[in-house]
């Protein structure tokens, strides 16, 4: 449902629904995935709402570069000393089911990947 007021990442900004937090400032929150694909998976969100990476226009500029520059940051953090992968599912035909913008950050040994990663 594309809605801010239902929008289950919202809560987890609001602390209404709990989650793992790696990471969190004013702007960004990054937290693991509660179905994991891979030894490391987590989410990086903007804690402002914007539906996907569709919807962002030049008022979500900072805040992309902010997120982009962050996920390699966090990955090394995370263990991820062999590289990641940077998912960013937009739309029906992109495989988005939280219509929050999201960046999944995967990593760790591929042989312990799940199938499909997302
Ligand atoms: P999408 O398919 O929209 O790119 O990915 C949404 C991701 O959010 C999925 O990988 C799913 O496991 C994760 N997810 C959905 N609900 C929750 C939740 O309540 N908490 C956490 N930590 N992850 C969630
Ligand atoms: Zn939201």
């Amino acid at each position: 449902m594309k809605s801010q007021d239902n929008c289950i990442f919202c809560k987890i900004v609001a602390g209404q629904i709990p989650s793992n937090k790696l990471f969190e400032d004013d702007e960004l929150l990054a937290f693991h995935d509660i179905h994991p694909k891979a030894p490391v998976h987590f989410l990086l969100i903007p804690k402002t709402h914007v539906d996907s990476l569709a919807d962002c226009g030049p008022g979500e500029g900072d805040v992309l570069a902010r997120i982009m520059l962050k996920v390699p940051e966090l990955a090394r953090q995370a263990g991820c000393d062999n590289g990641f992968r940077t998912v960013i599912n937009t739309g029906p035909d992109g495989g988005q089911e939280v219509y929050h913008l999201h960046v999944h950050v995967l990593g760790g040994p591929r042989e312990q990947w799940k199938a499909p990663a997302p």
